[in-house]
C-alpha cells in the first residue's frame, strides 16, 4: 500500500493534474446524456461550493435559487436566467457547467437562476405548475418564479441579463441552430438599447458562428431562397416579457434560443458558445455597459410610447409626448398593488385624504406608465394621470 501511494505520488509529480479539474463536480448531464435531475441538480450545487441562496418557493413547494460566483460587491453584475420553460432545458444544463468555471473573485459577479422554473422542468410544460408561462409575467408578477426574478433584478442591478431558451423549428423559414434578439420596447433608454443590439450582433452571433452553428434574429420568418425576412412571429415589444422587462430596468442583455432539433449535446453546447459570446462582451465593453446602465437610471424626461418597436413605428395615439408628472393611486389600488410594485422597485408618496402618487421623476420611470396607464396593453391597475405633482 505504502509502494502504492509512493507510486502515486510520483506519477502525479510527472504528471501535474490540477487537483481542482480532478476533483471538479459534473451534472446529471455530464454523467448520464439524460437531462439533469432535480436531486442531481441540487447534489451538484453543492458540491460546486459556490454560494447559494433561496429567493421564492414554488407553488409546488420546490426553491427558486440563485447561485453567485464573484465577489458580491463588483461594479459589474452579470445575471442569467437558466430555462424559464420548464420544456426548454439545454439553457439549464449550460448554465450549470458554466457557472464552476467562471473566476470566482474578479470585478464581475456573475448570477444565475439556474433553474427558473422547477416545477415546469419536473414536469416538461412550457409554464409553471398553475399554468403561467413565467416569461409573460414579468410585469403583472403573479408568480413566485416572476416575482424571485424581479427582486433580484431590483437588488442587484444587473448590467446584463441574458435570458436562455430553446424553440421549435418552423421548416422551411425558421431553421437557424441559434437564434438571438435584444429588447425591441421603444421606452428603453437608447444607450442600453444599442448596446443590447451589439451584444447579439457582434458578441453571440460571432460566438455562435465560430462554433459551427447557423444563427439570426428571433421572431423574423426567413425566405429560404433568398434570405430575405417575411414576416415577424415573434419578438416584439411586449413589456412582460423578461427581453424587455431587462431593458426598461436599465439592463443590456438579450434572449437566445437553440433549436431543438438539434441532439441535447449540440444544444447544450450552442448555450455554452452563447454564453462565451456575452463574457467576451463584458470583457470587452464594461466601461460601456456601465455607462449606458447608468445613463438610463438617471432619464427623467422624454415621450412614453404604448406601442410600436425597434422595427415598427408606433401609432401616434400610442405616443404621449408629453407623459403626465405622476400617477394617483386609490387608497385601495395601493393596498392592492403595493407588493408588485416595490418589486418592481416603484416609489410612491402618500397624499393627503388616503391616496398615493408614484411620481414619474424616479429611476423607475420607463415601467411606471405600463405598469398604471390605463392605456398600456397590460397595466397592473388604472390609475389616474396627473399634470402637476
Ligand atoms: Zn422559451
Amino acid at each position: 500500500m505504502r509502494g502504492l501511494i509512493a507510486l502515486l505520488a510520483a506519477v502525479s509529480l510527472l504528471v501535474p493534474v490540477p487537483a481542482l479539474a480532478a476533483a471538479e463536480p459534473r451534472t446529471g448531464f455530464e454523467k448520464t446524456g439524460k437531462w439533469t435531475t432535480e436531486a442531481e441538480e441540487q447534489a451538484y450545487l453543492r458540491a460546486t461550493g459556490l454560494p447559494v441562496s433561496q429567493i421564492g418557493v414554488t407553488a409546488q413547494g420546490r426553491p427558486i435559487q440563485l447561485v453567485r460566483v464573484g465577489t458580491p460587491s463588483a461594479r459589474t453584475v452579470v445575471l442569467f436566467i437558466c430555462s424559464q420553460h420548464g420544456d426548454e432545458p439545454a439553457g439549464r444544463e449550460a448554465c450549470l457547467i458554466r457557472m464552476r468555471s467562471l473566476p470566482r473573485s474578479s470585478s464581475v459577479t456573475y448570477l444565475f437562476v439556474p433553474n427558473a422554473n422547477p416545477d415546469g422542468r419536473v414536469a416538461d410544460t412550457r409554464g409553471n405548475s398553475q399554468g403561467i408561462d413565467i416569461n409573460r409575467d414579468h410585469l403583472l408578477l403573479r408568480s413566485a418564479e416572476g416575482r424571485a426574478m424581479a427582486a433580484v433584478i431590483r437588488d442587484w442591478k444587473p448590467d446584463v441579463i441574458h435570458d436562455l431558451h430553446e424553440f421549435g423549428p418552423s421548416a422551411p423559414y425558421y431553421v437557424k441552430d441559434f437564434l438571438w434578439l435584444w429588447p425591441r420596447n421603444l421606452n428603453v433608454a437608447d444607450g442600453v438599447h444599442s448596446l443590447s443590439e451589439t451584444l447579439s450582433r457582434s458578441y453571440i452571433r460571432p460566438s455562435v458562428e465560430a462554433g459551427g452553428r447557423t444563427s439570426g434574429v428571433y421572431g423574423i420568418h426567413v425566405d429560404p431562397v433568398t434570405g430575405e425576412p417575411i414576416r415577424q412571429v415573434a419578438g416584439d415589444h411586449q413589456e412582460r416579457i423578461l427581453r424587455n422587462t431587462s431593458g426598461l430596468k436599465h439592463s443590456t442583455g438579450l434572449l437566445v434560443e437553440t433549436n431543438v432539433d438539434g441532439t441535447p449535446a449540440y444544444r447544450v453546447e450552442s448555450q455554452l458558445l452563447g454564453l462565451d459570446g456575452t463574457q467576451a462582451y463584458v470583457r470587452e465593453r464594461r466601461a460601456e455597459i456601465e455607462a449606458a446602465t447608468a445613463a438610463s437610471r438617471a432619464v427623467r424626461s422624454g415621450p412614453v410610447y404604448f406601442g410600436g418597436a425597434d422595427n415598427q413605428p408606433p401609432a401616434p395615439e400610442d405616443v404621449l409626448t408629453t407623459p403626465p408628472c405622476g400617477y394617483v393611486l386609490t387608497g385601495a389600488q395601493y393596498v392592492e398593488a403595493r407588493d408588485e410594485l416595490a418589486l418592481h422597485g416603484v416609489k410612491s408618496q402618500y397624499l393627503r385624504g388616503g391616496d398615493r402618487i408614484v411620481p414619474m421623476k424616479q429611476e423607475a420611470r420607463p415601467l411606471i406608465p405600463l405598469l398604471l396607464d390605463g392605456h398600456a396593453d397590460e397595466p397592473l391597475l388604472k390609475a389616474r394621470r396627473v399634470a402637476q405633482c
